[in-house]
């Protein structure tokens, strides 16, 4: 019998069509620690701080906001096998997105194409304008902050400027909802990689695409709700996994 590692290989091999959706567990071997974990970041920061109405309505809260902004993009943290792997899936032509919950920006760094990366959650390499919707690196908003400004407004419209993440009660972004929806729609394969799938309506990817006729493979390494609705499923770290699952592809290639 081939062990789980072939049989996602095997999968991905008789696939034309993949989608790899990440979660927060693909990061944790890149040292980025789950926000919900009991050392995560909800652990110093208040999530209270992070939603939207809180954000836009009190400056403490901002400050507090880039704050941890800061921390994230100065612990400049680097892709690791998992990531690495999914690049490898699009050099193969297997790959048609890459969807994330993830704000990191590794799939980028890691050197997934700009158009084949769906961020559900937005991303931490830019801000935004809240009014006119001005999108700009993120560094050059903490930049103004070192210089000294204390709360940044956009320097076209005056509006507020966060960054270019989903925070608490905010709307998610719609044009990659529906490109989420449609890639898990049209895909023959969809590997869920580090991700517990509990946070909605991103977890609902799975489904849409189990129930369009994908096949499913979840690799997380707790269980998670969606385990009976999957093809295969492997519970160990996504690093360790996938490099395995690379292996294997390359020497049933070679
Ligand atoms: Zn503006």
């Amino acid at each position: 019998m081939e062990n789980a590692y072939a049989e996602v290989a095997r999968m991905i091999l008789e696939s034309d069509n993949v989608v790899v959706f990440t979660g927060a567990g693909v990061s944790t071997e890149s040292g980025i620690s789950d926000f919900r974990s009991p050392d995560g970041i909800w652990s110093r920061y208040d999530p209270e701080d992070f939603t939207i109405q809180r954000f836009v309505s009190d400056k403490e809260a901002r400050k507090r906001n880039w704050q941890l902004r800061k921390e994230l993009i100065s612990a400049n943290y680097q892709p690791n096998p998992a990531h690495h792997a999914i690049r490898e899936l699009e050099k193969m032509g297997k790959l048609s997105c890459v969807i994330t919950q993830n704000i990191d920006g590794l799939h980028h760094v890691a050197g997934n194409s700009e158009d084949r990366i769906v961020e559900l959650h937005g991303t931490i390499k830019y801000a935004k304008c809240l009014k006119c919707d001005d999108r700009l690196p993120l560094i050059d908003v903490l930049e103004r902050i070192d210089a000294g400004e204390e709360d940044p407004h956009c320097k076209k419209c005056g509006g507020l400027l966060k960054a270019a993440t989903v925070s608490f009660g905010e709307a998610m972004p719609l044009r990659e909802m529906e490109r989420a929806d449609r890639c898990s729609r049209e895909c023959d394969l969809f590997i869920v990689i580090g991700s517990s799938l509990v946070v909605f309506p991103a977890a609902s990817m799975p489904l849409i695409a189990k129930n369009a006729g994908a096949r499913l493979v979840i690799i997380n390494y707790t269980p998670t709700d969606m385990d009976s609705q999957a093809d295969l499923v492997i519970h160990e770290k996504a690093g360790v996994v996938m490099q395995g699952v690379l292996e294997e592809i390359k020497r049933r290639r070679s």
